[in-house]
């Protein structure tokens, strides 16, 4: 054994495992992994190629955590046992290649902070849909008396509720980066909402790629698990037609009758996981589209599979408020509907969105393209929208694929004009709808503040 081989897995041996822990991002889930880290015994250091937000670097310092902002100094973060990195940052970064290269464990906060918590772990994953399938099922089984926390991009990280309060039950969202950096992670039970291409930039341009990163939330359970996931899904059956999956499978369909799952008959939601059968009316639902039946769907079962109960779950569907920036009924203002769904970064949360639209719709489009096919926006763009705004700083795409479609195409350069404009050309009985299928970083700092300059330009009309 090399000397510096001998000094490492002495190291690994010492501290419950490892001793030294660098974190790569000083954001939410760095820092809480940091507390976690410290908390735990482990020799914690905090790398950031950015500035470390003033309120991350209260928090560092009052926990005495070594940190450095706006530089990665290789030396010490390449002598670190494992590494735990933003899922912000690429696998393709030179220094997560060379800390590879080096033999150093690369892993995601969610497979650290799972190490340290006996709980029963929902993960939940998928193109769209996981924040509101997420909430919602944490509304449910929260109403159902569970001990409950939830985490994944929603509020305080998991590592740091682990560190902090340690539920019996978390609901987790699960991102395909967050996937990316597991090895171990095993969630009883995991909700795979949907696949269609998005991140791809991420992924080689590769669809298979992204698909087999979503698989893995599956990819260590056991036969005492549950994968609940869309039927109706391409994507989905194509995988599950060739690979072998441990957990049992539980689907849900909008389509097909299924005989153990989730599905529709004459509007009525039915369920039968159980011998006792949910039957419930789409029309109860608090939230509406054919999107959100499928997220009611998905969380109910969980929720079954959980133990709550049936009335509980029936309520919790009843009036669970939904999420901000997701179809988000903003104001009328002169019998003009306007609604915010700019946390519709790709085409087919987009596509959900303008399905949903039963009036004349302004559609407000555009921002960072991921990767985008409009084309299969063509036959709903057709029946129901009249004028396009156009919000990015390039729109070809968009003028190129809706060109002949629709008669007016406005380009704008921020929410306030988008909304001016849209003003202008919505009548009275129509609709105005920001969902914009693209990523926001052009114009804005993240979907929220777009979401939010759009609210706020549609109350001060
Ligand atoms: P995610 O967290 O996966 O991005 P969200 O719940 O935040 O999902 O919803 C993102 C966007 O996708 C919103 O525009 C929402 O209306 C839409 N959406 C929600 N659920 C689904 C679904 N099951 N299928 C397609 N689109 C959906």
């Amino acid at each position: 054994m090399k000397n510096q081989d001998k000094h490492k897995s002495e190291k690994k041996s010492s501290l419950g495992g490892f001793r030294r822990l660098v974190i790569l991002g000083g954001g939410e889930s760095g820092v809480g992994a940091a507390l976690l880290g410290k908390q735990k015994g482990h020799e914690v250091f905090v790398s950031d190629k950015g500035e470390i937000s003033k309120k991350y670097k209260e928090v560092l310092l009052n926990n005495e955590i070594d940190f450095e902002e706006k530089n990665h100094t290789e030396s010490k973060i390449l002598n670190a046992d494992v590494v735990m990195k933003s899922p912000g940052i690429p696998d393709t970064v030179p220094l997560i290649l060379k800390l590879k290269e080096n033999g150093v464990q690369v892993i995601s906060e969610i497979e650290f902070a799972a190490k340290y918590t006996e709980a029963s772990i929902v993960g939940i994953t998928g193109s769209n849909g996981k924040t509101t399938t997420t909430l919602l099922l944490h509304h449910i089984l929260k109403n159902a008396g569970l001990n409950v926390g939830v985490a994944g991009n929603i509020g305080d990280s998991f590592a740091q509720q682990v560190a902090e309060q340690d539920y019996n039950n978390y609901v987790l969202e699960l991102s395909s980066f967050q996937l990316d950096g597991i090895e171990k992670f095993a969630p009883h039970i995991a909700i795979l909402t949907n696949i269609t291409p998005d991140h791809l930039d991420r992924y080689e341009y590769d669809f298979n790629k992204y698909i087999a990163s979503k698989f893995r939330i599956t990819k260590n359970q056991s036969s005492a698990d549950y994968l609940i996931y869309d039927v109706d899904d391409e994507a989905i059956n194509n995988w599950l037609k060739v690979n072998k999956i441990q957990a049992k499978l539980v689907p849900f369909s909008l389509e097909k009758e299924l005989e153990y799952g989730a599905f529709i008959r004459e509007n009525n939601i039915i369920i039968n996981i159980t011998k006792d059968t949910i039957n419930m009316p789409i029309s109860a639902l608090s939230i509406k589209g054919k999107h959100n039946t499928k997220n009611a769907m998905a969380a109910t079962m969980a929720a079954q599979l959980l133990k709550a109960r049936k009335q509980v779950i029936k309520e919790s569907l009843e009036d669970f408020e939904g999420a901000e920036h997701r179809l988000e009924n903003v104001a009328k203002v002169r019998d003009v509907v306007y609604i915010n769904d700019s946390k519709a970064t790709n085409i087919n949360a987009t596509y959900y969105a303008l399905e949903c639209m039963d009036n004349t719709t302004v559609w407000i489009v555009g921002g960072v393209d991921k990767g985008n096919d409009y084309n299969d926006l063509l036959p709903l763009v057709r029946e129901k929208v009249k004028a396009i705004v156009c919000l990015g700083v390039d729109n070809e795409k968009i003028k190129n694929t809706f060109g002949n479609v629709v008669d007016i195409i406005v380009e704008t350069a921020g929410a306030e004009e988008a909304v001016k404009v849209s003003h202008k050309l919505a009548e009275r009985g129509e609709t105005v709808l920001l969902s914009p299928a693209c990523a926001s970083f052009d114009l804005f700092d993240n979907y929220e503040d777009r979401g939010r300059q759009f609210k706020a330009a549609v109350r001060s009309l």
